[in-house]
């Protein structure tokens, strides 16, 4: 296994491909360095130094054994929470007399009630987080492996694939707005809907369904909550290594690689089975890239006109896996409008938080990234009509006839619609955001954001 370890004393780790094949230079007080000065990067487990920019001049030693002590707790908590998500994974409920679970059975209990239902396309990933104490990812994955039979179809180790999924979980930045574990979930719960989908669950075989599912919740991991633009006008190493293209997909992608060997999760499987799921987990991921969506697009209207999928063939399977993935990567706009309300808040404030940071170090402010200039409503929908609703639209040609398509196009419709009247309507971004009560009823009634818990709808929409 290709894999570097330093430890530091800011215990500072590496673990990834990627870092045989850079310089980076460690400073005496384990800190790493870059070209882009004033800046001091994140340490984080197992995770490339981040855009998380603090200024150099700050007290690096103090704030070094606060991180360090800081991330014991969060292992250890994160342990505590490996332990409540399994027992919820097994139906067991822990008996500790005079213990705190009380409270946590509880919630897992209708987290477990949440997953009966994790089908549904109001499903409310947010609510589901939080009952799962932050476990989302995990527990909805292992969830997943289970209802397909994965586990014992692919002969997995269930410690193996606790280890890999905490790791990919935990390599999520929580301090992202948007691209965080619960995005990743998301993506998961979209990508399993589409799997579902008529014209595509009986021709899959078990590997579309295994890659479909690891590509869909690794897609973004590690991302470090700024876009390649800035990667690239920052000099930062990333995007030299990946030559300025599919900077962030590609490390998304070598990180998951990474994070499967370290586990040792396909370790049983011969070389060129595991040596083809990482190409194919590449392919997926890599397809991702939006500056690509022109390119998916065009081939699958060309595929559409002519009528010539064929699901039988592993390629188009594939290609139609890759496809799926970019739905569900932008599917924000064909959820419930209080679902989507809250995705657009939180991609829009990542998109700020760049521009603060370009402001910051007098660097041109990226498009979309001015909160002055670039409120919600106007990125929103501009991001609906030039990147959503076109792909979406082909995917309703493919999916025909589908009820999940025709419920997304109704949501994407309707939460265009009021975009357009929030633009014109409320000029400040601040009045924008208000969760006020709008013109429309909710539609589908029992639709809007109560999720999972309690609602009675869910298997009403597929
Ligand atoms: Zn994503």
């Amino acid at each position: 296994m290709s894999c570097l370890m330093v430890e530091g004393c800011g215990a500072v780790t590496f673990k990834r491909l990627e870092q045989n094949a850079i310089q980076v230079r460690m400073l005496a007080d384990g800190r790493l360095s870059t070209g882009h000065a004033g800046v001091l990067l994140a340490e984080r487990r197992g995770s490339y130094p981040l855009i998380d920019l603090h200024i150099l001049n700050t007290s690096a030693q103090q704030g070094e054994v606060e991180s360090c002590t800081r991330r014991k707790v969060k292992r250890l908590l994160s342990f505590q929470r490996y332990c409540h998500a399994s027992r919820l994974l097994r139906g067991l409920v822990p008996h500790t007399p005079g213990s705190l679970h009380l409270l946590d059975d509880d919630y897992l209990g209708q987290a477990g009630h949440m997953l009966s239902k994790v089908s549904a396309w109001n499903f409310d990933i947010f609510l589901f987080d939080r009952l799962t104490n932050g476990n989302s990812l995990v527990t909805l994955m292992c969830h997943l492996f289970n209802v397909y039979g994965l586990i014992h179809h692919f002969q997995l180790d269930m410690v193996k694939l606790h280890r890999f999924l905490g790791m990919v979980q935990e390599d999520y930045h929580s301090q992202n707005p948007y691209h965080n574990a619960v995005h990743a979930a998301d993506v998961t719960q979209a990508m399993y809907c589409y799997l579902k989908e008529p014209k595509l669950a009986g021709q899959l075989s078990p590997l579309d369904v295994f890659l479909g599912l690891m590509a869909a919740a690794a897609h973004d991991v590690d991302h470090p909550g700024v876009n390649q633009p800035f990667l690239i006008k920052t000099r930062h190493h990333l995007a030299s290594l990946y030559q300025n293209t599919s900077v962030l997909e590609s490390h998304h992608w070598r990180s998951t690689v990474g994070m499967l060997r370290e586990s040792g999760l396909l370790s049983h499987l011969p070389a060129d089975m595991s040596q083809d799921i990482e190409q194919q987990l590449g392919s997926l991921i890599l397809a991702t890239d939006i500056s690509r969506q022109n390119e998916f697009l065009l081939t699958f209207r060309e595929h559409l006109d002519n009528q010539d999928l064929d699901l039988q063939l592993a390629s188009h399977r594939h290609f139609i896996l890759q496809i799926a993935l970019k739905c569900a990567d932008v599917c924000n706009p064909c959820r419930v409008w209080e679902l989507s309300r809250q995705w657009s808040e939180r991609v829009c404030e990542e998109f700020y938080r760049q521009g603060d940071l370009e402001k910051k170090f007098d660097l041109e402010i990226s498009p979309l990234c001015n909160q002055q200039a670039d409120t919600v409503p106007a990125i929103q929908t501009g991001f609906i009509s030039y990147i959503v609703e076109p792909l979406f639209e082909e995917w309703q040609r493919f999916t025909e006839p589908s009820l999940l398509s025709q419920t997304m196009m109704g949501h994407l419709h309707k939460n265009k619609a009021r975009w357009s009247r929030l633009r014109f309507t409320h000029p400040t971004s601040e009045s924008q955001m208000q969760p006020h009560v709008e013109e429309d009823p909710e539609p589908e009634g029992g639709g809007g954001g109560g999720g999972g818990g309690g609602g009675g709808h869910e298997e009403d929409v597929p």
